[in-house]
């Protein structure tokens, strides 16, 4: 946690803010200034570093508390972070339209505010209609109008809306502002835009991306930092797809270890982390299987063989571990998706169907694994608070959580900063494919995490200075030292596609 990695500190960062903090933060304004829009004059007193004025009963006054809230809102606007999650795809593959079903306005409903439309009732023809390229983007608005009072207040929507706002300038969307949406859309989508949006409106220093594969050699490698996704090394396993780049024949299970340790020894010093999205399609309830049991089945998987739900597991099993082992001799840690499914408005998943209460169930391992449980497992992020407390090598991340449920995020986060050693959370993953939902989903994260700082002092339980002290690394710090990011973006620089 070196002064180097910190960047701006708070006191540069507070410096440059200038008259801005005190003139544009004023009541801490919906629209918060973006990195690009501050002023620079006289700086302002600061209402941590000077004598709180007090009432007559020693109460901080109503104004002393007032300066202080926006001393921590612009503390935390201005530092730069580190987002351990998205699912962004490169920019030169979003310009050309690959994984976008249209390329309009309602891309940016498409991931994740669909869900909602669908849980809202909107037919499922209706939501394929308005993510099609087949109607005109401004007569889409008609499509989503009867069901926009439904959802406009759901975390899911204020991720978009602040994003029409930053990004377009558009206050409300209807049936009036659609056209200027359009227009913003259209004119921001250009080439270069993911820096514009991350760096310059978001002010995010780098991403962590899962590209559903199992790494991608990013144009932008610094800005988009990339998981190596290990599903398909066993779940299935993806035999073909993934020995077909290691030139090496499959036989046997120990050849398709041989092709694991050929992605790893590969990609894992430019990876930050390995990502197993598995508890989309089984339990966490990953038993140590000796090869020798594992062997057998595998041969039989890859002669395209019936097997079992059980001999499948077992094959699963010994696989996971293999790749724990491969992710913690090259010291990256695993993230391991927890909880709340996402679901798009044509999947069906019913509500138990989603949540088997085994999916939850906590990991065991070597105390040398580094794991990550990301989206806080909720709604159960109870049960992994007392995991992160108990174990040194249990970390969580609230990434997608400010969209799910802004109010149990700040609970949580409160909650975790009196329970647990306050450097085992992450506090922002944007968990988006399309990039302008980012700067909502930031936005909100940072001001879900200005108000948990803030009751925390409220209730008397941080001081100033403690609630000052702890958005570095909440915000950054955090990130830097478990994915060692420093040393990945020396590597990077490196790399044979940078
Ligand atoms: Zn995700």
């Amino acid at each position: 946690m070196s002064n180097d990695k910190r960047g701006l500190s708070r006191r540069d960062a507070l410096t440059a803010m200038g008259v801005w903090s005190a003139a544009a933060l004023a009541g801490e304004a919906e629209a918060a200034p973006t990195a690009g829009n501050k002023g620079a004059d006289s700086a302002p007193a600061l209402a941590g570093e000077t004598a709180a004025a007090v009432t007559g009963d020693g109460e901080p006054s109503e104004a002393s508390r007032g300066d202080f809230r926006r001393e921590l809102a612009a503390m935390i606007d201005q530092t730069p972070i580190v987002d351990t999650h998205e699912h962004l795809l490169d920019e030169h593959d979003r310009l050309r339209g690959e994984w976008v079903s249209c390329d309009d306005w309602a891309f940016l409903v498409s991931h994740y505010l669909n869900s909602d439309l669908a849980a809202a009732g909107m037919p499922g023809g209706d939501i394929s209609k308005f993510l099609s390229g087949e109607v005109d983007p401004i007569d889409k608005w008609k499509l989503l109008a009867p069901h926009w009072p439904a959802v406009k207040n759901t975390g899911f929507a204020r991720a978009v809306r602040i994003a029409l706002k930053e990004l377009y300038g558009v206050e409300e969307l209807n049936g009036h502002s659609v056209k200027q949406v359009q227009a913003g859309y259209e004119a921001l989508r250009q080439p270069g835009f993911y820096e514009r949006v991350l760096r310059g409106v978001a002010n995010i220093e780098s991403c962590q991306v899962d590209n559903f594969g199992a790494f991608r050699e990013s144009r932008h490698p610094q800005l988009l930092l990339q998981d190596m996704n290990c599903n398909s090394m066993h779940i299935g396993p993806d035999v073909p797809g993934l020995a077909g780049p290691t030139g090496k024949e499959v036989q046997d299970l120990d050849d398709w270890h041989a092709v694991l340790r050929w992605w790893f020894d590969k990609y894992a010093k430019y990876a930050v982390a390995v990502k197993i999205p598995a508890a989309y399609s089984r339990g966490l309830d990953y038993e140590q299987v000796a090869a020798e049991t594992a062997e057998p089945v595998f041969r039989r998987v890859l002669r395209g063989e019936q097997v079992t739900p059980v001999e499948q597991k077992l094959l699963e099993d010994h696989l996971f571990w293999f790749i724990v082992e491969q992710a913690t001799k090259h010291d990256l840690p695993v993230k391991l998706h927890t909880g709340y499914y996402s679901a798009t408005a044509t999947c069906r998943w019913s509500a138990w169907r989603a949540m088997p209460p085994r999916r939850r169930r906590s990991v065991g391992g070597g105390p040398d694994t580094q794991w990550v449980f990301m989206h806080i497992a909720y709604p159960y992020w109870q049960e992994l608070l007392a995991v992160a407390k108990h174990y040194r090598n249990a970390h969580i991340d609230m990434c997608w959580t400010w969209i799910i449920d802004p109010a149990a995020s700040t609970r949580f986060l409160k909650s975790h900063l009196v329970t647990a050693p306050a450097n085992k959370v992450f506090v922002f993953g944007g968990d988006y494919i399309p990039v302008e939902c980012v700067v909502g989903h930031a936005r909100m994260a940072r001001k879900g995490v200005t108000r948990a700082l803030w009751e925390l002092v409220e209730e008397d339980y941080l001081s100033r200075a403690d609630a000052l002290e702890l958005v570095e690394p909440l915000l950054r710090d955090n990130a830097h030292e478990l994915y060692n990011l420093q040393a990945k973006s020396e590597q990077l620089r490196r790399a044979p596609w940078a």
